[in-house]
């Protein structure tokens, strides 16, 4: 029996890299997995190569209505959800000197406010049943001084801090729902591959990541 068997886990931005690699082994360990991402073709495909028990929504994590119509459908569809990777993402690179306020409001609303939203709309749909577990993605940039990314540094320490407020919320309320970030390091998927050819990758030092 599979370690997630029999439970609904929502993964956004996981037509691709690490959302996809993250609904590849949910449904493997017996999930259903609901994939959301604002690129539909590679959501649906993504959904169609993991196959049975996994589906596709469209969802730009920036809405509020878009997270209770997402909610609202998992709801119909199976009455419960347990787990949500908050995971859409995007990189900009620029320091704090040549980041634009719509750079800064761009990537913060997806990071910062979408996980925002994330949590607060899936944390009912958890309490309906069993609880749950929310994981945030994070990054390193939230835990050192990332002086290219830094609009996305801003949006990754906003994501750790509110992780730690939403636990201690659950926890005071009783709630049987866990909520942690993850700071990975530098990982090649996509997001990676549009900014650095691989050799690059290869070569960024560990002040360089993520
Ligand atoms: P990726 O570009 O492969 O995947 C990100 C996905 O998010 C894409 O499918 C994209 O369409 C989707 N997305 C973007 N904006 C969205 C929106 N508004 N609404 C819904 N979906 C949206 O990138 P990845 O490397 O897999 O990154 C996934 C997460 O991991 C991100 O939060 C990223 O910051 C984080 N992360 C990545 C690394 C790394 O080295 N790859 C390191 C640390 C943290």
């Amino acid at each position: 029996m599979g370690r997630v068997q029999g439970l609904v886990a929502l993964v956004t931005g996981g037509a691709s890299g690490l959302g996809f690699a993250d609904a590849e082994r949910l449904a493997g360990e017996g999930a259903s997995v609901v994939i959301t991402d604002l690129n539909e073709a590679a959501g649906s495909t993504a959904a169609a190569r993991i196959g049975k028990g996994a589906i596709f929504l469209r969802q730009d994590v920036t809405s509020e209505q878009g997270w209770k119509d997402v909610m609202a459908e998992i709801d119909r569809r199976f009455g419960r959800l347990d787990i949500l990777v908050n995971n859409a993402g995007i990189v900009h690179t620029a320091t704090v000197e040549e980041t634009t306020l719509d750079d800064f409001r761009r990537v913060n609303a997806i990071m910062s406010e979408g996980v925002f939203l994330g949590c607060k709309y899936a944390i009912p749909l958890m309490n309906k049943v069993d609880g749950g577990s929310i994981v945030n993605v994070s990054s390193l940039a939230a835990l050192q001084g990332f002086a290219k990314v830094f609009a996305y540094a801003a949006a990754k320490g906003a994501v750790r801090s509110m992780t730690k407020a939403v636990a201690i919320h659950c926890q005071d309320q009783g709630y049987k729902i866990r909520c942690n970030s993850i700071h990975p390091g530098l990982i090649e998927t996509p997001m990676i591959r549009e900014r650095y050819n691989r050799t690059e990758v290869l070569a960024i030092p560990e002040e360089g990541v993520l």
